[in-house]
């Protein structure tokens, strides 16, 4: 069924029992990757929210969490060169292994800038969980990107923690843009 967020209009892409699914299954390999340690993870705000939220809850190892928020839509429906960095996390990493986890990786840049910022703080490892990817849209190779959700094609979406101007963050599925 199609829905209306401000301008824009959109239909379902991934329903809230595929994502589920999903999530569970990261969950399960970061159980599996991460027992030797005490990973901590960084949660990127404000679009990953909820996919934080339901992957913690399947991690079983002793674990930190820690949060970030940085921005690069501004609003938009296309990603923005300039990064807004809104929180500088207070958690030592030095000697950790850590676990970024994102929302999604459009060009790449937004985590990108993250990884470097990270790694100035001397962490054992980095790594990089997004619950989506748009393959066509990567700019640069991401090697820390190890664990992905959903590939999708190159267009916007938005729902479960995804917003259009601030809206549609609460949605249980993910929609695409009608075009
Ligand atoms: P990148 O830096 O990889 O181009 O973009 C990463 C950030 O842009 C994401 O964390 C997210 O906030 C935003 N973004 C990228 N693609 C989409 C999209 O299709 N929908 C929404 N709502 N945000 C997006």
């Amino acid at each position: 069924m199609k829905i209306q967020i401000a301008d824009l209009a959109f239909e379902p892409l991934i329903k809230a029992e595929a994502i589920e699914k999903r999530v569970k299954a990261i969950g399960q390999q970061l159980n599996a990757d991460y027992q030797h340690c005490v990973p901590v993870f960084v949660g990127v705000l404000n679009g990953s929210f909820l996919f934080i939220a339901d992957l913690i809850k399947q991690i079983n190892i002793p674990c930190e969490i820690t949060f970030t928020k940085l921005a690069s839509y501004y609003g938009g429906t296309t990603s923005s060169l300039k990064i807004r960095d809104d929180i500088d996390f207070s958690v030592d990493i030095k000697g950790r292994e850590v676990v970024i986890i994102e929302d999604i990786v459009d060009t790449g840049n937004t985590a990108h800038y993250l990884i470097d910022k990270l790694k100035v703080k001397q962490p054992t490892s980095i790594k990089l969980c997004s619950l989506l990817l748009k393959p066509a849209a990567v700019q640069k190779p991401l090697e820390e990107l190890k664990y992905t959700g959903f590939e999708i094609e190159n267009e916007f979406v938005v729902g479960y923690g995804l917003d259009y101007k601030e809206m549609g963050r609460n949605l249980k599925d993910i929609y695409k843009r009608v075009k």
